[in-house]
């Protein structure tokens, strides 16, 4: 019972549409209308999803929006590279709690500076993991529309926006370097 509603309720969440690229192809994308959904996000099976602000774009603006989530869809290379850094990350984290358990039994605190900086180094890997997907995906923004509508259009949702740690530092760039790196791009 339980199970069927759900799927009725995401029946109804999920708008699906199309939008006309470029090239004259279509790409399917799904409206969710959650009010908290993230303007445009790629979700699993690499559909993209959009919130309800997004149908007030332009259609420029929409476009560079749905190149950069597609600069996300069809960035293969991260797909083969996490097969290779998720275990990397569970190895480096299996260390740090290794290295804590030795300092707890034999009381060595010479382990501490390694493990401070053994957990900087993951945390540090871990976050420009997901800059450089956000990098790869404004650029594929900006070869197709141009970077001064990728950046005022990006820019509308992040420029005045309260300060999140986790979704504007961790899973993006924050904006002032977003922007920099951007038009510094070819
Ligand atoms: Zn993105």
């Amino acid at each position: 019972m339980d199970k069927l509603r759900s799927k009725k309720e995401k029946g109804i969440r999920f708008i699906k549409k199309k939008i006309t690229l470029l090239d004259g192809s279509s790409q399917e994308y799904f409206i969710d209308l959650n009010p908290k959904a993230h303007i445009a996000q790629v979700r699993q099976k690499r559909k993209i999803y959009v919130n309800k602000n997004f149908e007030d774009l332009s259609r420029e603006e929409k476009l560079a929006t749905i190149y950069h989530e597609r600069g996300h869809s069809r960035f293969i290379l991260f797909e083969g590279l996490s097969k290779v850094i998720a275990p990397l990350f569970a190895i480096f984290s299996l260390l740090n709690i290794v290295l804590l358990s030795l300092m707890l039994a034999g009381q060595s605190y010479l382990l501490i500076p390694t493990i401070i900086i053994n957990s900087f180094l993951l945390f540090l890997g871990y976050i420009l993991i997901f800059w450089l997907v956000e990098i790869v995906a404004d650029s594929n923004a900006i070869k197709m529309m141009g970077k001064k509508i990728v950046i005022k259009n990006i820019g509308k949702v992040y420029e005045n926006k309260k300060f999140n740690l986790e979704n504007d530092w961790i899973m993006h760039p924050p904006w002032r370097i977003r922007k920099k790196i951007m038009e510094n791009l070819d």
